[in-house]
């Protein structure tokens, strides 16, 4: 194996939080994070109470403050998504209530500026690179899916456009851990991705119709496949890596919730307890774990557990307005950490 600091990594499940900056026109700037320190901690207050058990604190892999660029959170994150080229499967997810960055450490906020590329156009950018660097008698080959999971279906973002290169359909057998019902398309190169992903993320957009912002109530995976094969000896290796951008962790009123938006609810309610249950699971190294209790832990599953690697980014709003969001989210990552 090429990446041996990989196998460093403590255990298979990494947690990494990351806080937003204030949006430049926020005025008022009170903030319910107290703390980031070197080595992970983050020390939270409650701006509630007074005396001295306002303060929580809480440990992490890693903290990133919000003056964090996206090249120093990718640097952290490079270690896993090069083990996928040594045949591991890997799977990164941004969790946190909406507008706290999740699709800004996923996507970015510009696709047309290298620099706020954020991890999948990095990850992507960076297998071409080092699959280029190798051997020439080795040989990798990339296939890409890009579904929406919205109120427990499955959709395809990039099938319906037809000027698209794919594998047929046969040929996604080369790909074993395929998330099914979806179109696989070939990949040559970073551009080829980022053609696909502005198709994808458009497509995304068209289905927001009558909800608004539909971005935030579905979970969004980018599926990248590595399939590698050995020219002279004929051994190949797979390994998959999958990329989400998990819908708003926020919690909805009951009381103003109703029809469509209680069911759209209800259902990111289950999926992210689903994945909250799978990765407790997981850490606690019980026999059992419950991959089928939601679409969203069933088309993540080949990289969850066994030998996969997974990385949590707990994404927080600094806004003492959203303490109670804040600590809900600590709490979810408390849980699988
Ligand atoms: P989410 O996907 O969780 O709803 P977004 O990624 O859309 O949140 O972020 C909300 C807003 O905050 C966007 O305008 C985004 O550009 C901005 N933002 C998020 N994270 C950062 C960051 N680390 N640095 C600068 N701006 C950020
Ligand atoms: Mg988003």
């Amino acid at each position: 194996r090429l990446y041996n600091e990989v196998q460093d990594l403590k255990g298979n499940i990494r947690v990494y939080c990351r806080i937003r900056p204030f949006l430049p026109g926020q005025n008022k700037k009170q903030t319910s994070i107290e703390y980031i320190g070197e080595n992970g901690e983050l020390v939270v207050v409650n701006p509630s109470k007074q005396g001295k058990d306002n303060h929580r604190l809480f440990k992490f892999n890693k903290v990133f403050g919000p003056a964090a660029t996206q090249e120093e959170v990718f640097l952290d994150t490079q270690p896993l998504i090069r083990s996928v080229l040594d045949g591991f499967n890997v799977c990164i997810f941004a969790y946190g209530q909406t507008g706290s960055g999740k699709t800004y450490t996923m996507t970015g906020p510009d696709v047309s500026s290298k620099e706020d590329w954020g991890v999948n156009y990095r990850a992507l950018n960076d297998l071409f690179h080092i699959s280029q660097k190798r051997r020439s008698s080795f040989l990798y080959e990339v296939g890409v899916q890009m579904v929406e999971i919205y109120n427990e279906q499955v959709r395809d973002l990039i099938s319906n456009d037809s000027s698209q290169k794919r594998y047929p359909s046969h040929h996604i057998f080369l790909f074993v851990l395929s998330v099914p019902d979806a179109s696989m398309h070939p990949v040559k190169s970073t551009i080829d991705v980022l053609e696909l992903m502005k198709i994808g993320l458009m497509n995304r957009a068209v289905g927001a119709t009558a909800l608004n912002e539909r971005s935030s109530r579905s979970h969004s995976v980018l599926t990248v496949h590595v399939r590698g094969t050995d020219l002279e000896t004929g051994a190949a290796l797979r390994g998959c890596l999958h990329l989400v951008d998990l819908a708003g962790s926020e919690r909805v009123e009951r009381s103003e919730a109703t029809g469509d938006r209680l069911k759209e609810a209800q259902h990111i309610n289950k999926s992210l307890s689903a994945l909250g249950d799978v990765i407790f699971a997981l850490a606690q190294k019980s026999p059992h774990v419950p991959y089928r209790n939601s679409k969203l832990t069933q088309v993540l599953q080949s990289s969850l557990g066994g030998q996969a690697k997974t990385l949590m980014f707990v994404q927080l709003n600094p806004d003492v307005d959203s303490y109670f969001e804040t600590t809900s989210t600590l709490k979810f990552a408390e849980r699988v950490s």
